[in-house]
């Protein structure tokens, strides 16, 4: 059980990081949610964060392209529910060019939000784990944090990185109690991919299930989507008792993916 811990997950307004919130509050945890979105949707999904599991929920707005929203986001935790114990850096987006045509301003914009905003939360939270002698960290990164592919170069790039500073972050402070990993998705079902298909099929003139196997799921030797809730389950494992050795890990969860 994760009760009476503090949980911020970056980027749960949707997708992962919401799959991640709903499980950490499931447990017991109360939760921290952060992103965009429609003000109506984000406040309906916090109440029933609530409602549901019994917890409290606390929603920030932050931009974590903008290191200086980000100490905002950990305030309020700490000025919420007294600290920070569970940090998952999930927020990320994705930008897909040639290098030579690649706009600078979204190289920085990826390198800023899948990156380096992971540094300037552990820099804001670390103190308050190391002040109870407990913490986790849990940075949502990616098959492409392993392995590469054409056009992604900011992606694969800030994906490396982070797999990096989970590992340095990990040596830093294995001994306060505090673990560091990575979770390594590849293709996950998410509404965002779900809604790709049907252009996909167009473009391409192929059925739903020809977009799905020979598109989609090229890479990934199960031809099935990872599905949020798996990614979710990982993340609450890593905050138990028997995940307390596990620390540095960088965890593929890819249908065989990175096996290649
Ligand atoms: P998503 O688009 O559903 O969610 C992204 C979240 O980040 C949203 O809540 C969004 O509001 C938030 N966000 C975007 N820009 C932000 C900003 N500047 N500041 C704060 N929040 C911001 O995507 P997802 O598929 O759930 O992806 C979540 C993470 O998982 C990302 O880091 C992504 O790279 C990684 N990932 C996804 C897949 C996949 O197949 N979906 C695979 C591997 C890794």
């Amino acid at each position: 059980s994760l009760k009476g811990k503090t949980a911020v997950v970056t980027g749960s307004t949707s997708g992962i990081g919401l799959a991640i919130v709903r499980g950490f509050a499931k447990e017991g945890a109360d939760v921290v949610l952060n992103g965009f979105g429609k003000p109506d949707e984000i406040e309906a999904a916090r109440t029933k964060i609530e409602s549901e599991f019994g917890v409290k929920a606390a929603y920030s707005p932050a931009d974590l392209t903008k290191p200086s929203e980000i100490g905002g986001l950990i305030a309020l935790a700490v000025e919420s529910f007294g600290g920070v114990d569970i940090l998952v850096n999930n927020a990320g987006v994705q930008f897909v060019s040639p290098i030579e045509e690649f706009p600078p301003e979204k190289w920085d914009q990826i390198i800023a939000l899948n990156l380096s905003s992971a540094f300037h939360t552990m820099r804001a939270a670390i103190p308050h784990m190391k002040a109870k002698g407990w913490g986790r960290v849990i940075n949502t990164a990616s098959a492409h944090s392993l392995v590469a592919s054409p056009f992604k170069s900011a992606y694969v790039a800030a994906k490396h990185g982070i797999s990096g500073l989970t590992k340095s972050a990990a040596l830093e402070l294995a001994t306060f109690g505090i673990t560091v990993n990575c979770i390594s998705p590849g293709y996950v079902w998410t509404p965002l991919v779900e809604s790709q298909i049907p252009d996909t099929m167009k473009a391409r003139g192929l059925t739903k299930e020809q977009v799905i196997e020979d598109v989609l799921l090229k890479a990934q030797p199960t031809k099935e989507f990872v599905t949020v809730d798996q990614v979710a389950a990982l993340a609450v494992f890593l905050c138990g008792d028997g995940a307390s050795q596990i620390t540095g890990a960088n965890l593929a969860m890819d249908g065989g993916w990175t096996a290649q």
